[in-house]
């Protein structure tokens, strides 16, 4: 007689992440690996059961992109997400990892510099390669698993520093170096964020060879393209696409999305990747299903005038010159200063200054009119006020174009989650929940099944996990058990920390992290590193 499960989820359909129809089920969960069990289950001992009657059984949730690097130390029971059915976050992005960074400032400043849009916990910043961060988030035990890209920002300022200037030759074999040795130690690739220096400064030819470089490691390219080039709606995607095909890599596009601004529609965009794909490219993609965007309140300021990194920047933000500057550049954009309506739509967060908190939440409108003051100065006070900190919110994906990069079979998601201020966009807690909710259950947009494949199978073979995704017998058990008829986000703009409705049990590697929708408190989490 076999022993006894140590988990037996009855009664339930097993959606199972493949795409393919639901079907009746039972999971039995052995040293954390699933065996799938059919017909009665009356007679199968387990030590603990879970009645999942009129339930829908999914592997856990892969989120592609997630600002937890540093703020997962200051809360690893991380139940923004969890408490969604995700079991995999995706780390590193945007250009932005924490290691390798050799040098100890350089991570004090990276952090600093970032704080708006990571957080800056108050924790021991004691690591500066890839294996000793990964080891350190290894040991915090976290609630749910972690897989780890490689910044290009970090490669350039260990391999170059803080400055606005071109790769050499030499430069660009040191960062290849430091990449082969962060995909040795278990980076699943390297990501870019080309609104944010020192990475914004790479070329499409240095970012091409660090495609390279990942590729050859089993790796793929992750990036927030460069939003600025050219027509600034096409060109920006072309340019990905363009470094996966020079580097021979697959290229993956986070946060794809289409703004209400944009020339023309939607369907130019995803042409772009369903053209690459049609040649045989490897291009992908991840969305959010927000109209919120949130980020660092940095972002507004040009990367000219961040060279340097954060000391500099300060000082340019200080001088009137520099002001000037800015103001005419952003003038010509005419994007952001256009008039009223641009500024009441950036809501702005993430104050500890005594005097500041009260705007926690405020529009940049508002601080305006009530400082009356010209809109660059007030923005670059705040910014000095806080040391550079502010995180802000701001529309973002148009909803009248939104569902097409949904529903699109490509369409994986990324939440995009930020954990700083006291509203952040309610992407951190609603995502996944939104699209089970809203677009699969109300809408109709896509079957429950072709979402769950998104949310499971896709992004584990995007970054390569062959034993996560799939409710498949020797797979890792994680799972979520949720209710098809009453799965649904509760964050809104005005209440964006709410938590999801019908995410009734969460499972990482066999352990149950989500209770009738409370988290346990349990940390079964640990990095997934690549070949480990
Ligand atoms: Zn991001």
């Amino acid at each position: 007689m076999p022993e006894p499960y140590a988990l037996l989820i009855e009664g339930g359909t097993i959606v199972d992440g493949s795409g393919e129809r639901g079907f009746a089920a039972a999971v039995g969960v052995r040293d954390g690996r699933i065996e799938l069990v059919y017909g009665p289950t009356d007679q199968i001992r387990a030590e603990r059961r879970v009645d999942a009657t009129e339930r829908v059984v999914t592997p856990g949730f892969i989120d592609l992109h997630s600002h937890s690097g540093l703020m997962i130390f200051a809360d690893p029971l991380h139940e923004p997400k969890v408490r969604q059915g995700v079991t995999t976050e995706v780390i590193g992005v945007d250009g932005l990892s924490y290691a390798p960074i050799p040098d100890p400032t350089d991570l004090e400043a990276l952090a600093h510099i970032n704080a708006g849009l990571d957080g800056r916990p108050d924790i021991a910043y004691d690591w500066s390669s890839v294996e000793s961060y990964l080891d350190r988030l290894d040991g915090l035990r976290p609630s749910l698993n972690l897989a780890f890209m490689v910044g290009n920002s970090a490669l350039r300022i260990g391999a170059m520093g803080w400055d606005e200037v071109v790769a050499s030759a030499d430069d660009l074999a040191n960062m290849r170096a430091m990449l082969r040795e962060a995909m040795e130690e278990g980076a699943i690739g390297v990501s870019s964020g080309l609104d944010y220096p020192p990475g914004a400064y790479a070329s499409t030819e240095e970012l091409a060879a660090l495609t390279a470089e990942a590729a050859r490691g089993g790796g793929f390219y992750h990036t927030h393209v460069r939003y600025d080039l050219g027509d600034r709606y096409l060109d920006p995607f072309r340019e990905a696409i363009e470094i996966g095909r020079l580097g021979e890599g697959p290229a993956h596009i986070t946060h794809f999305y289409h703004r209400q601004t944009f020339p023309d529609g939607p369907g130019p965009m995803l042409a772009l990747v369903d053209d690459a794909r049609a040649d045989g490219q490897d291009v992908t993609f991840d969305t959010y299903p927000y109209e919120w965007a949130s980020t660092r309140l940095l972002i507004m300021i040009p990367p000219w005038a961040q060279s340097g990194g954060p000391v500099q920047t300060k000082e340019r933000l200080a001088d009137a010159g520099v002001r000037d500057r800015i103001r005419r550049e952003m003038a010509e954009r005419g994007v952001l200063f256009a008039g009223r309506r641009a500024w009441d739509d950036v809501r702005i967060g993430a104050f500890t200054v005594p005097e500041l908190i009260p705007w926690e939440g405020r529009t940049l409108g508002d601080v305006i009119a009530d400082r009356g003051d010209d809109p660059v100065d007030v923005l670059c006070d705040l910014l000095l006020a806080e040391d550079l900190r502010v995180n802000q919110v701001t529309p973002g994906p148009w909803t009248e174009t939104l569902r097409d990069f949904i529903r699109h079979p490509i369409g994986m998601i990324g939440t995009d989650s930020t954990f700083v201020g006291a509203k952040p966009s309610p992407r951190t807690y609603g995502s996944f929940p939104r699209v089970l909710g809203q677009f699969v259950r109300e809408e109709a947009l896509l079957s429950l099944e072709e979402a769950v494949r998104s949310m499971t199978s896709a992004p584990a073979a995007r970054i390569g996990l062959d034993d996560r995704g799939l409710v498949r017998d020797g797979f890792v058990a994680d799972l979520v058990v949720l209710d098809p008829e009453r799965v649904r986000s509760n964050a809104t703009y005005d209440e964006p920390r709410s938590y999801p409705d019908g995410i009734d049990r969460v499972v990482v590697g066999g352990t149950i992290v989500v209770e009738d929708g409370a988290h346990t408190g349990a940390r079964p989490g640990r990095v997934l590193r690549r070949g480990g």
